[in-house]
């Protein structure tokens, strides 16, 4: 097939903006390529050469394409700069300057080859040989697949040298298209939506699309789709299934505002917590191989070792696909951390060892798709969990996100309360019954968050009351500090949250030392706590402390009772602004009637 074909359809779609018309031209494109090059031509068609999960990056720095364009066209770089300023895309200028040459030598070439031709006949040889061929999909693609494979040192070199010469075979039309395909700005409107239409009309009935959609869900490769439909026709699709290895598009959850609401529309809901992070699919393969897949079906597994190697640890059979949500972690204090936090580690391409370190992270599981051979894709939420649990043992890094059976508003209340009091962002209910309905975003699966997200805008002072030893980095310190409110009601000290955040290496360093004055054997008379601290202290120290919010917490004790029944409140993400307020007895600290205050104008201002 003729990359020629292609440029033309290319320009077709370029020049229309009915949808209707663009899914024809592509579906008349796909009739007639024939059936060995379709996936290259459905890959090229999308801009890429291979699925986008292979991670291959066909782009070319500009700079070296413009150094490209200039050999072809021998034009200075900086007038093809110029132009390319002017013209906004240097795919259209590649094939402007490549016309302009054309014309000015063509009156020469025609000369010389008139020269030429007398000089053959002369000679009685035939020269027609040396007349370009034109070029064909398989080599377009042979050759930017080789440039997009090279790398290291001189790799910039040869690119260029194999662009140059590409081009040099090419016609102006084309040289456009290949130009706008290297620098990754082949922008032609069509997304995967409008191949799987094209596809369907030129291989199938309209009606057989849900097929294709299907295949395309578990096995997002839509060029060996195509191959396949084109090969065996549908039955070869409908055979396509989930493979270890092979990303499968993510269900997604629908919204809702009021737990009325989601209780109407899954009367028993499994409830589980929602946590703010990144959403991992794990895949182990036969080989023993772990691959881990972005929500954007990014293939991120370099940038998570630690998660490979407890992944490995954790799971109990021979393949496997699992789901969750990765979030950062404090070791220390047992406490999942803001999103923030586990942004450092996203997309890292180096500094990984140390990120691990300074970003600690844990990856709760909450779906399991296929296990040992089996797609469970099809099975019900509540059967995919039982697997899930008997196939992870929680270990390290790697835990299972809990779920309770959820049929009323006030149980629902208070795991939600729960969720946000543990740093979550709210929680996702899922119908029982259903199945992992891949790339679909549907009601099986409905997400309530906090409504009222704020910031807490001023710093509290509260009271050292305990601590924590210190585990990993922090062994031989304390990993987190108790801290407390006062009451001065009933003159006791009530808890407000763990401490874990804000401390440079020497402060935490200290800490032992500091608090070794205060310690007790057991809990002050005046603190009331629900948590059993490693060490207890006499309420003497106070620290100055910035959170996000205030949340309710069925574990901390500041003002028990005063907002909902059994439930007190807790600062989330607490850190330490590294302001020790000495000037401060504990009698001074924050009261917790200040901290209900904060509370209730926190609640009135996000309303
Ligand atoms: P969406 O994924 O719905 O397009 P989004 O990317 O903004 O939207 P959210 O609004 O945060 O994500 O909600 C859905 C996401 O919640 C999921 O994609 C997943 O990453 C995350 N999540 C966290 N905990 C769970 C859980 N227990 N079950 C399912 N998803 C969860």
């Amino acid at each position: 097939m003729l990359y020629k074909e292609l440029v033309d359809t290319y320009e077709k779609i370029e020049n229309t903006s009915k949808r209707l018309e663009i899914t024809d031209y592509l579906s008349d494109l796909f009739k007639k390529t024939p059936p060995d090059v379709i996936d290259k031509v459905v890959y090229l068609t999308k801009g890429r050469l291979h699925p986008d999960f292979w991670g291959i990056e066909l782009g070319i720095a500009e700079k070296l394409t413009i150094k490209s364009i200039s050999a072809v066209t021998s034009v200075q770089e900086d007038d093809v700069l110029k132009k390319w300023h002017e013209v906004g895309d240097l795919g259209t200028v590649t094939e402007i300057l490549m016309r302009d040459k054309i014309d000015k030598t063509s009156i020469q070439v025609i000369n010389q080859k008139r020269i030429d031709d007398t000089i053959d006949a002369e000679k009685g040889e035939d020269n027609s040989r040396s007349i370009k061929k034109p070029l064909t999909v398989k080599t377009v693609y042979a050759v930017l697949d080789d440039i997009a494979r090279l790398s290291g040192t001189g790799s910039q070199k040869a690119k260029i040298q194999m662009l140059v010469s590409l081009l040099q075979h090419a016609e102006p039309r084309e040289a456009k298209y290949i130009i706008k395909t290297v620098t990754e700005r082949l922008r032609l409107g069509i997304g995967d939506m409008s191949i799987i239409d094209a596809l369907s009309i030129a291989f199938a009935n309209k009606t057989d699309k849900i097929v294709i959609e299907r295949a395309y869900n578990l096995y997002p490769d839509l060029g060996m789709i195509a191959k396949v439909l084109a090969n065996e026709g549908l039955d070869g699709v409908a055979s396509i299934r989930i493979t270890p290895g092979i990303p499968v598009r993510p269900m997604l959850a629908e919204r809702l505002y009021t737990i009325e609401d989601i209780l109407e529309k899954i009367s028993s809901a499994a409830v589980e917590n929602k946590y703010d992070g990144i959403r991992m699919q794990c895949h182990i393969c036969n080989d023993g191989n772990v691959k881990l897949f972005s929500r954007r079906l990014e293939d991120i597994t370099g940038q998570f070792p630690e998660i490979i190697i407890d992944l490995k640890k954790s799971f109990t059979g021979s393949n496997g696909i699992f789901e969750g949500e990765c979030v950062a972690f404090n070791q220390n204090t047992g406490e999942i951390l803001p999103f923030q936090e586990v942004s450092h580690r996203r997309g890292r391409k180096q500094g990984i060892i140390q990120a691990i370190e300074d970003y600690p992270v844990c990856l709760f599981l909450f779906d399991c798709l296929y296990k040992d051979g089996e797609d469970l894709t099809v099975k019900s939420y509540l059967e995919r969990r039982k697997i899930l649990e008997s196939a992870i043992k929680p270990s390290g890094k790697i835990d299972i996100s809990n779920y309770e059976m959820i049929d009323n508003a006030k149980d629902f209340e208070k795991f939600f309360d729960r969720s946000l009091e543990i740093g979550c962002e709210g929680i996702v209910a899922k119908s029982p019954d259903s199945a992992y309905m891949a790339g679909a975003r549907g009601w099986n699966w409905i997400k309530y968050k906090r409504e009222y997200k704020s910031e807490m805008v001023d710093t509290v002072d509260l009271v050292v009351v305990g601590a924590f030893s210190g585990r990993g980095r922090r062994a031989g310190t304390y990993g987190a500090l108790l801290m407390a409110t006062y009451n001065p009601d009933r003159d006791v000290f009530e808890t407000v949250c763990k401490l874990g955040t804000g401390f440079d290496d020497a402060t935490l360093t200290s800490l032992p030392a500091k608090f070794e004055q205060y310690k007790l054997n057991k809990k002050d008379k005046s603190v009331e706590s629900r948590i059993e601290s490693d060490y207890w202290f006499v309420p003497s120290v106070v620290m100055e402390v910035l959170g996000a919010e205030i949340t309710l917490s069925p574990i901390h004790t500041c003002g028990l009772g005063s907002i909902k029944e059994d439930f007190g409140l807790a600062i989330r993400f607490p850190r330490f602004t590294g302001r020790w307020r000495e000037d401060k007895d504990p009698f001074n600290a924050t009261t917790t009637s200040e901290i209900i205050e904060m509370y209730r104008l926190q609640l009135k201002r996000f309303k």
